[in-house]
C-alpha cells in the first residue's frame, strides 16, 4: 500500500479525537508498544515502547533506548487530534416543517459553506452508567454512513447567492437527519446510539458526538497528482509522526516521544490541550521511574528538540497575491518550515537549520512558509508548546490548499516527505 493510499485509510478511521487516539492505540500495540494509565506507579524499562492515553482525546507515544538517556537527547513531535466540525448539543433532536433536524454548535473555525449538501456522518463517545453507583463508562460509537446534510438554498430563492451568503450557525447550518412521516415521531437519539453500543436507552447519560464529512478522500488530476480528502489537517501529522516513531531504527539512547493533542481548533486551553501542564508532569513520571532527579529532567528538557507538526498553507493558484513575494510554498514540493516574526510559529535560526540537514540527510525536499508582512496568517501548537515544554522547537506541514475546509487539498508526494522527515529525526 502507498503512503497516500495508507494515509487514506487511516483518515477514515479517525472520525473524532478520540476514534484518532483509539486508532493510533492499535497500531502501536501492534508494533509493540505498552499502554500506561495517566495515574499509577510506572515502572519504565530502558528499550521499552509506550503510550498513555490523556482524558481518551490526547496521545503521548515514547520509546526508551536500551542505554536509557544517558547520551542521547529527547526528541519530540507533536500534532493534534481534533479538526474543525460541528458538534451535538444536549437535547439535540428539533422536529419541524416534517423534518428531523440537528441542533449543533460550531466546534473550531470551519469553513462553513463546504459543509452543504455534503453526506455527513456522526462519531465520538457516549457514556455509560458504571458497575458502581458513581461510576461511569466510556464507549466510542461511529454511525460510519451518512445520517444527516445540510441543503443549501435554491438560487432560484435567492439570486444573490453567488454574491457570497453569510451562514448563520444556529439558523442556516443545522444539519437534517430525516423527513418525518405525520404519524407521531417515535425517534430517540439515545436509542440509536444504544443501538450502536448493545445497551439500553436509559444507560446512557451524556455524549460527546462530532459530525465528520463521511466522503471518501480521492487521488486527482490526470496525472493523479493530488489528494482531496477531509481532515488533512491534521491527521497528516498525526499518521507521520506515528509511521516516524515506529518506523525508525532504534536508537541506542535516548528519548523518542510523540504527543498527540486535542482541542488545538479551539485555542488548546483544556485539560488535554497543548496549554496544560499533563505532558509535563508525566514527562517527570517517566524521569522518575527512570530513577532520575528534578534537575536531570530540567536538563533534559532544556536539551531536547520539538518538531511541532501541523499543515501548511500552499500557494493557491486563483490567489496567488495572498503568498508572500519570496517564499511560495509549492504543493508537492516538500515539508515545509513555517517562520514567523511575532512567534506566531515556533522557530529559530538554530532549529531551522536543524530542519534543513534532516531534509538533507532523509534525502526529501524541504521549504519555506512566512505569511504577507500585510496579514496576520494562523497559529499552532509549537508557540504554545515551547513554552510549557521549554526547549528548541521548530513548526512544520504538509503544504495543502483549503485549510479548514470540508474537503482539503494536497500533493501526493508530500506525505512520504514528511513520514521520511520524522522517521530520519527519531532514527
Ligand atoms: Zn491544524
Amino acid at each position: 500500500m502507498g503512503t497516500i493510499e495508507e494515509l487514506n485509510k487511516f483518515i477514515k478511521k479517525a472520525t473524532s479525537p478520540f476514534h484518532t487516539v483509539d486508532s493510533v492505540c492499535e497500531e502501536l500495540k501492534a508494533k509493540g508498544f505498552t499502554e500506561l494509565n495517566m495515574a499509577g506507579k510506572w515502572e519504565i524499562q530502558k528499550k521499552g515502547r509506550y503510550y498513555v492515553k490523556v482524558y481518551d482525546s490526547t496521545l503521548m507515544a515514547f520509546t526508551v533506548g536500551e542505554n536509557g538517556i544517558a547520551g542521547g537527547d529527547l526528541r519530540v513531535c507533536s500534532a493534534h487530534t481534533d479538526f474543525p466540525c460541528f458538534k451535538l448539543k444536549p437535547d439535540a433532536v428539533i422536529n419541524e416543517n416534517g423534518y428531523r433536524k440537528i441542533n449543533t454548535e460550531l466546534y473550531g473555525g470551519a469553513i462553513l459553506n463546504t459543509w452543504l449538501d455534503r453526506p455527513l456522518s456522526v462519531a465520538g463517545r457516549v457514556i455509560i452508567k458504571g458497575k458502581g453507583d458513581l461510576e461511569v463508562e466510556n464507549r466510542l460509537v461511529d454511525f460510519k454512513r451518512p445520517v444527516m446534510i445540510i441543503p443549501n438554498l435554491a438560487i432560484h430563492l435567492n439570486r444573490e447567492v453567488n454574491k457570497g451568503v453569510e451562514l448563520n450557525r444556529q439558523k442556516e447550518m443545522l444539519p437534517i437527519a430525516d423527513i418525518i412521516s405525520k404519524e407521531a415521531d417515535k425517534f430517540c437519539l439515545e436509542e440509536r446510539l444504544a443501538g450502536l453500543i448493545n445497551v439500553k436507552n436509559e444507560d446512557i447519560l451524556d455524549y460527546e458526538l462530532y459530525i465528520y464529512q463521511c466522503e471518501e478522500g480521492e487521488k486527482i488530476g490526470f496525472d493523479k497528482t493530488m489528494f482531496s480528502s477531509p481532515r488533512l489537517d491534521n491527521l497528516t501529522s498525526v499518521k507521520a509522526a506515528v509511521d516516524g516513531i515506529t518506523g525508525a531504527e532504534e536508537r541506542e539512547s535516548g528519548i523518542n516521544m510523540v504527543i498527540l493533542y486535542d482541542n488545538e481548533e479551539i485555542g488548546s486551553r483544556t485539560k488535554q490541550g497543548a496549554q496544560s501542564d499533563i505532558i509535563l508532569l508525566l514527562f517527570e513520571k517517566i524521569m522518575l521511574s527512570l530513577g532520575k532527579t528534578r534537575e536531570d529532567m530540567i536538563d533534559y528538557l532544556i536539551n531536547g528538540k520539538m518538531i511541532s507538526a501541523d499543515v501548511a498553507h500552499g500557494v493557491h493558484p486563483n490567489y496567488p497575491e495572498k503568498s508572500d513575494i519570496t517564499n511560495k510554498p509549492m504543493l508537492n514540493g516538500g515539508t515545509v518550515i513555517k517562520i514567523a516574526a511575532s512567534q506566531s510559529y515556533a522557530n529559530d535560526g538554530v532549529a531551522s537549520a536543524f530542519i534543513k540537514l534532516l531534509a538533507k540527510k532523509s534525502k526529501t525536499q524541504c521549504q519555506t512558509f512566512v505569511n504577507r508582512s500585510d496579514m496576520s496568517g494562523g497559529s499552532t501548537l509549537g508557540a504554545i508548546t515551547s513554552t510549557i515544554l521549554p526547549m528548541r522547537t521548530i513548526d512544520i506541514g504538509v503544504p495543502i490548499l483549503a485549510m479548514h475546509s470540508a474537503r482539503e487539498l494536497m500533493g501526493v508526494n508530500d506525505q512520504k516527505c514528511i513520514k521520511k522527515l520524522l522517521t530520519c529525526f527519531f532514527s
